[in-house]
């Protein structure tokens, strides 16, 4: 699936020839502070863990971002999970909705690449490997449109659903639809189980460590347990484990080819106010801005005056990656 182009991974070793004594804003520390914060506010409802006295309940605030309302820590809400809540209900979610054409008109996708705890879990892995791999463009073009699919696709679930609910004849399809009729990406998607799921099952194993350490289970014994994980909760960790190994692989696997609110986001992006601008005076179509590019966006092929990628995350990465100061951003 992965195709390395000799000569852009030899211009990503290349030294940028500019003057580099010239000071230059960086976005890169800026973002990772904020991305950490963001991370730990989305997830504040977990301090409960440590101070139990603590009463904290979650803001009834729907973001771009993943933060599972399955998630006992969330302290607010992804705007696509309280989608398939609220039509699910049936209600028609437009609170939300007008939240997310809001922020996507000023800002985009920016959410992605500043506030997501997803995100930042796998740029943190990005920077870990050190290294941003390439898919070849006809694998990534083809595997983007996976999002919209999933995205499409589980508002058609639920919102049939509310729909016949709504109409009084949808007992019967809520029934099949078991555990996905609250939301079919919610019961199955990574944030949910990577801070929900994994921090409980963390807890439990931690209440019972004493009487593991003194009596250890058997072989026989922790097969039987591991027969009797239920299908849903085996399926989300082999979900979070492929979500793992994708991002080591390539960066920002799943927000290139697998996140609905990406997908969402994404169309809004299009027509936002935030965009980035290239001055092309001082572009040498180096490209150093496209190998920096964790959503791999043929930067030097969009319009100079200012550009909008459905994929661009607004990460000015590419702004602090140019060694000529070309790029930079442009509102409105
Ligand atoms: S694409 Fe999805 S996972 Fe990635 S940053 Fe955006 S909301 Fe988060
Ligand atoms: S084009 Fe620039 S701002 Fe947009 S995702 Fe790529 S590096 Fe980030």
């Amino acid at each position: 699936m992965l195709s390395f182009s000799h000569e852009v991974q030899s211009l990503a070793q290349a030294q940028p020839e500019e003057d580099l004594r010239r000071f230059k804003f960086k976005w890169t520390l800026p973002r990772l502070i904020v991305q950490l914060v963001c991370l730990l506010a989305v997830n504040a409802l977990a301090l409960t863990l440590i101070f139990p006295s603590l009463k904290f309940k979650p803001i009834p605030l729907g973001l771009p971002i993943l933060a599972s309302v399955n998630s006992p820590f969330s302290a607010v809400y992804s705007s696509f999970d309280l989608m398939q809540v609220e039509l699910a209900q049936p209600e028609f979610p437009w609170i939300v909705l007008g939240t997310v054409f809001l922020i996507g008109a000023v800002v985009g996708r920016a959410f992605c690449g500043w506030v997501c705890p997803v995100g930042f879990i796998q740029d943190i892995i990005t920077n870990l490997k050190g290294r941003l791999d390439f898919v070849s463009p006809r694998t990534h073009s083809s595997a983007k449109k996976l999002k919209y699919l999933l995205f499409f696709g589980t508002l058609l679930i639920s919102g049939t659903l509310g729909l016949a609910l709504y109409l009084g004849v949808g007992n019967d399809y809520k029934t099949a639809l078991g555990v996905l009729a609250s939301g079919p990406f919610i019961a199955i998607s990574p944030d949910g189980t990577l801070f929900g799921v994994v921090p409980t099952l963390i807890g439990l194993a931690r209440d019972n460590f004493a009487s593991l350490l003194t009596k250890p289970p058997t072989i026989q014994q922790v097969w039987v347990y591991l027969t009797q994980v239920p299908p849903l909760l085996a399926l989300r960790i082999l979900i979070l484990v492929g979500f793992f190994g994708a991002a080591w692989k390539v960066p920002r696997f799943f927000c290139r080819y697998a996140c609905p609110t990406g997908a969402m986001m994404a169309i809004f992006q299009k027509y936002s106010l935030a965009g980035i601008k290239r001055d092309p005076v001082k572009c040498t179509k180096c490209p150093h801005c496209e190998v920096k590019c964790p959503m791999q966006i043929n930067i030097l092929d969009l319009p100079w005056e200012k550009f909008n990628d459905p994929e661009c995350i607004m990460c000015m990465e590419c702004i602090d990656a140019c060694p000529h100061g070309s790029l930079s951003p442009k509102f409105p």
